[in-house]
């Protein structure tokens, strides 16, 4: 199985069975959101939205400027409440939870700015998400940072995005796409179940779009990916099933090569360039 690009990873019989149109999809979903609404005041930027992410895919969200992709980003990763509907997480209601317990569930969001600790070190950037987790404390961290506990799995997550030789920059000095990368490996100490990206190509040139692009790929083994992305390319290379968000509302959804070849979809947001 592949798509048009030719770019295509091996399908196991769940991501086969989507193929009739991801109707099958929920049976194996990780989140599921449905009929999920919000407006501010007269502004309505998601309407009955449904849709979901399965436990071996990437998904990916795209949509015109003020389609309504981050607003929904934000009623997932519990930033902002929804008027209407349901969020549901590992089987679970997560809709009245806060964004620090969907966190603790293992929903990863990426690309906060705050993630990042500048004046701290690749490595203990790391190694305060994973002492984070384990319930430790930022006052006895200069203690923790010997301890191995913290350490090697620190270093093994860091050695997942490729930064393993850069541990002991201060985060400050890395490039770009190297602190995108950073901030993945402190959402990997959260051992995560899902990751939601909302345009982590924000900013790249085309080389480190197409690095980030095989990142990405490689990154799916460690999770599902929801991807918020407007580089079509990009899109079709990774993912499995995408999503068209037009006005707040889903216009279309299933195969990424079906939906390349949708007429609505084309006429709504690709263009008759995308082929
Ligand atoms: P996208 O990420 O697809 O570009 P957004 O979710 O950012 O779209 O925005 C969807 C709509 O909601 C837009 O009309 C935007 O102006 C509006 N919107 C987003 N956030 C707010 C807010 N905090 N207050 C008022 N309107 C907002
Ligand atoms: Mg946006």
């Amino acid at each position: 199985m592949r798509d048009a690009t030719g770019y295509r990873k091996s399908f196991t019989p769940d991501a086969a069975r989507r193929t009739n149109g991801g109707s099958d999809a929920a049976c194996n979903a990780i989140l599921e959101v449905d009929q999920l609404t919000k407006r501010f005041g007269a502004v309505v930027a998601n309407e009955c939205v449904s849709f979901d992410l399965a436990v071996d895919e990437i998904h990916a969200l795209i949509g015109p400027n003020g389609a309504g992709k981050s607003t929904l980003v934000r009623q997932i990763t519990g930033e902002l409440r929804h008027d209407a509907g349901t969020i549901r997480f590992r089987g679970r209601d997560i809709s009245h939870l806060g964004a620090a317990d969907r966190a603790r569930l293992g929903l990863a969001r990426s690309f906060q700015v705050s993630s990042l600790i500048a004046g701290f070190s690749v490595l203990q950037n790391v190694m305060l998400a994973i002492l984070g987790r384990t319930g430790g404390h930022y006052r006895v961290f200069g203690r923790a940072m010997t301890d191995r506990s913290l350490l090697e799995p620190a270093v093994a997550c860091l050695e997942r995005v490729g930064l393993a030789d850069r541990r002991s920059l201060p985060a400050s000095d890395l490039s770009h796409g190297e602190r995108r990368k950073l901030e993945i490996a402190v959402a990997l100490a959260l051992e995560p179940e899902a990751f939601v990206l909302d345009e982590p190509m924000a900013g790249m040139g085309p080389e480190g779009t197409r690095d980030m692009t095989d990142f990405f790929f490689g990154l799916r083994k460690a999770a599902p990916i929801l991807l918020i992305e407007h580089d079509m390319d990009v899109v079709f290379k990774l993912a499995d099933r995408v999503s068209v968000l037009v006005g707040g509302r889903i216009i279309a959804s299933g195969p990424a090569a079906e939906i390349r070849q949708d007429s609505k979809v084309r006429a709504a947001y690709l263009g008759d360039d995308t082929g």
